[in-house]
Formats: C-alpha cells, sequence, structure tokens
C-alpha cells in the first residue's frame, strides 16, 4: 500500500507514526482478506477505504480543497484478471470513493463517471454521504497523500486501486490520474497491479503505470528492476514527483519514487514486512 509521494514536510517528520500507524492499518485490512482466502480486488479495495477514513492521508476524509475551496475527489480500480476497470472523478461529499470506482467497474458499461452522474450513481448503490464538515482537515499547500494498493491474492490474480482528493488548491474541475487507467492504477495478470502517486500531470504524460506494465510485458523485464528502471533512469529527468508501487502474479513487490518520501507499506505471506516513509 501506499499513502502517497511528494515533498517532506514539518508535518510528516513530525507524526511519523501517526502515518505508519495508519498504513499498517490498511496492510491489516487487506491482507486479512487475502489470508482467508478472498480475491485481490477486495484486499485493494479495503485497504485503500481504511487509509480513505484516514485523515492523515489525502483521500476521502483528508482529501484537501481545491481553489474554490471544494473537495473533489477521483478514484480507479483494475482487476489483473478480467481486465475490467472503473473509475470516478470529481465526487463530492462521498466517504469512499474507491468503493464507487468499485461499483462502475463492477455494475457499468462504463469506466469512468464523473461529477454529477458519480454523485447520483453514489446514491444508487448506497454509498456513504458525509457533510463538508466530516472533510475538513487541515493541510499544508502542496501536500500529496494520496492512497492506493496492489494486491496478488492466493490464486495468482492481482488487482489495483487508487484515490485521492487531488492537488492542494487545484484548478476546479482537475482530473487527477487516479481515476485514469494506465496512469495511476493498471493491472494485468500478466505483468503487474500498479498503482501510482506524485504529481498527475507527470502521470497522465508518461502512462506511468501501463508504462512500467510494458516494460515488463514487451522488454520482459523482472517488475522490480523494471520499476526501477523506469522512475530512476528513464524518467531520471522528469521533474514532477513520480511513485510507484506493483506486484505481479508471483507477489514480487516493486516500489520506486523520485520524491522526498512515498509512504508505503507491505506484507507477504513469506512473512515480509515492511514500513517506510523516506529512502530508507
Ligand atoms: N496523483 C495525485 C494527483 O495528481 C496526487 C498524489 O498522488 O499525491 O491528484
Amino acid at each position: 500500500v501506499h499513502g502517497g509521494a511528494g515533498p517532506d514536510s514539518e508535518r510528516i517528520r513530525s507524526n511519523q507514526n501517526g502515518y505508519k500507524e495508519g498504513i499498517n492499518a490498511a496492510l491489516d485490512e487487506g491482507y486479512k482478506i487475502l489470508e482467508a482466502g478472498g480475491s485481490a480486488i477486495d484486499a485493494v479495495e479495503r485497504a485503500v477505504r481504511t487509509l480513505e477514513n484516514n485523515p492523515l492521508f489525502n483521500a476521502g476524509k483528508g482529501s484537501v480543497k481545491n481553489k474554490k475551496g471544494n473537495i473533489e475527489m477521483c478514484a480507479g480500480v483494475m482487476d489483473g484478471e478480467k481486465l475490467t476497470n472503473g473509475a470516478i472523478a470529481l465526487l463530492s461529499n462521498v466517504k469512499n470513493p474507491s468503493q464507487v470506482a468499485r461499483a462502475v467497474m463492477d455494475k457499468l458499461p462504463d469506466t469512468l463517471l464523473s461529477s454529477d452522474g458519480a454523485i447520483e450513481f453514489a446514491r444508487s448503490i448506497n454509498a456513504e454521504f458525509a457533510p463538508d464538515n466530516y472533510f475538513e482537515v487541515q493541510h499544508e499547500e502542496h501536500s500529496h497523500g494520496t492512497v492506493g494498493a496492489v494486491a496478488c491474492d492466493a490464486n495468482g490474480n492481482v488487482a489495483a486501486c487508487t484515490s485521492t482528493g487531488g492537488i492542494e488548491e487545484g484548478n476546479p474541475g482537475r482530473i487527477a490520474d487516479s481515476a485514469i487507467a494506465g496512469a495511476g492504477v493498471y493491472a494485468n495478470n500478466n505483468t503487474c497491479a500498479v498503482s501510482a502517486t506524485g504529481e498527475g500531470e507527470g502521470i497522465i504524460k508518461h502512462s506511468l503505470s501501463f508504462h512500467l506494465h510494458a516494460l515488463v510485458e514487451f522488454n520482459n523485464m523482472p517488475v522490480n528492476e523494471a520499476a526501477a528502471y523506469l522512475i530512476y533512469q528513464k524518467l531520471k529527468s522528469e521533474e514532477h514527483d513520480l511513485g510507484l508501487i506493483a506486484i505481479n502474479k508471483e507477489g514480487t513487490i516493486a516500489m520506486a519514487f523520485n520524491s522526498e518520501r512515498m509512504h508505503r507499506g507491505w506484507k507477504t505471506s513469506d512473512n515480509e514486512f515492511g514500513i517506510k516513509i523516506y529512502a530508507d
């Protein structure tokens, strides 16, 4: 799971335990599902929901405000077995945008719903709504704390989910990469599941998640080598903050970021476990 890539700040430095506890709770919730034989898609949705409910992260409850003082959330999910995806953009007052994105995937012929239509659809699936003050959390300017999860289940299926409140002081109507398959989220059993974070403009421009998938598929690179090559070599001169987490159907995990920090954690059935914020 990740809790966003971006610049370091006093707020993060002084509250590292809070962030780590949030990441740990999301790992536990997602892992519980996998351990009980559940699907990767259910695990990533649950992990992301846990982070959306945590005010420290810029998604769901902790979403930042745009220039007009409004919250417009974006989220996307993708199932690596079926190659189906669902996403919502510019959603307001819904506690768990990831749930609505998942419902778009499961219930509609569409893949991306936005603004009023997304809100109407959220109502139709009885998604939980909350008043503006539920979301009112103080953030520093330009904080990034988008959340995401990737998982591989006991059947070797992979899935990814990403959810964001966007960029602080963003233009109203700006759509984040998190909602765009191939940019902020992508999953394919043949290669990997990816969740990206950082500055959406850089992530969209480089089709970051699909880019990683393509390196694995067409260059036959192992997912962790491909992730490192993509972020540290191929896109070395990119000025936007970029970060990603990925997993393949063997359970190999990859994480790479060019920013000062990326909150992240991992847990495997081989007892590998870790939570980190900075490079080491
Ligand atoms: N990617 C998100 C966006 O552009 C922000 C982030 O990952 O922190 O909205």
